[in-house]
């Protein structure tokens, strides 16, 4: 689905106000157990990568061949990578087994915010966000649950890091939608590489002498290059700065030396 037509989708879906609350919860007790991972359109941000290269140990290069289908947003250019619904009956999610998901710590942002949907717009004070409740007649989640707000489930399903990391893409994107033309094509696979294969990304700022360029503090150096979980989150970091640079001249995150 593009950003227009995921809009109007959200659009027709019930909202829930501020603060309202709502009945849900899943786990192996329920009758549709998994019935939910299979056949899906599920995006992938440069966040759920992250995660999940990190919790497979796999390089980027694996994990794009192995799991990923690649498009792009039509408006932006910018990458759209699907996750790969295995081939055969049923189509399931690569990673869901009998006793549930393989990944599950390390899950993607679309998966622990069912059946909610999240519609955030940037505005002067920040990330505005909406919360619409996706019911499907197979779900039995809503049956019986647990009263929560939209801030309260999110909180419940570990999503704080996710949305942080995707309202900072958000950005991004928009800046360049703004300027109403997508991306050019060597943009557009520089910001493969930068935002989805940090591994790739941190060879690229070897190789190009990156860190003499611009002004990034020793302290910061150390943290990006660093094979960890926190390295990829300061290489993410300093990704989403380097795009913004090459793409506009200027970022608010990072100048030129
Ligand atoms: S990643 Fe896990 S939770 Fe998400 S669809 Fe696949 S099995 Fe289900
Ligand atoms: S309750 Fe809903 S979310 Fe949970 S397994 Fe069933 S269909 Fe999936």
């Amino acid at each position: 689905m593009d950003n227009d037509a995921s809009r109007e989708f959200m659009e027709n879906l019930p909202e829930l106000a501020p603060g309202e609350k709502f009945c849900f919860d899943c786990g192996p007790e329920v009758p549709c157990f998994n019935r939910c991972c299979a056949e899906l359109t599920l995006p992938l941000t440069p966040y759920d990568v992250l995660r999940l290269r990190r919790q497979l140990g796999s390089s980027s290069d694996d994990f794009f061949q192995t799991f990923v289908r690649m498009r792009s947003f039509p408006d932006t250019g910018f990458p759209l990578p699907l996750l790969r619904m295995l081939d055969g009956p049923g189509e399931p999610c690569p990673f869901v087994g009998p006793v549930g998901c393989s990944v599950y710590e390390d899950r993607p942002g679309a998966c622990r915010c069912y059946p909610l949907g999240r519609g955030a717009r940037l505005d002067g004070d920040g990330v505005n966000e909406r919360f619409f409740i996706v019911r499907e007649p197979h779900c039995c989640g809503f049956d019986e649950g647990t009263e929560r707000t939209a801030q309260e489930w999110f909180e419940n399903q570990g999503l704080t890091p996710y949305n942080q990391a995707n309202d900072r893409y958000m950005r991004l994107i928009s800046l360049v939608r703004a300027t109403g033309k997508p991306l050019e094509a060597r943009m557009a696979t520089m910001s493969v590489l930068c935002l989805y294969q940090l591994d790739k990304f941190r060879e690229l700022i070897t190789n190009m002498r990156i860190f003499s360029r611009v002004d990034v503090d020793e302290a910061r150096q150390a943290a990006i290059m660093e094979d960890s979980y926190e390295g990829d989150c300061a290489a993410l970091d300093f990704a989403l700065d380097w795009m913004e640079l090459i793409i506009f001249g200027e970022s608010q995150g990072l100048k030129r030396k």
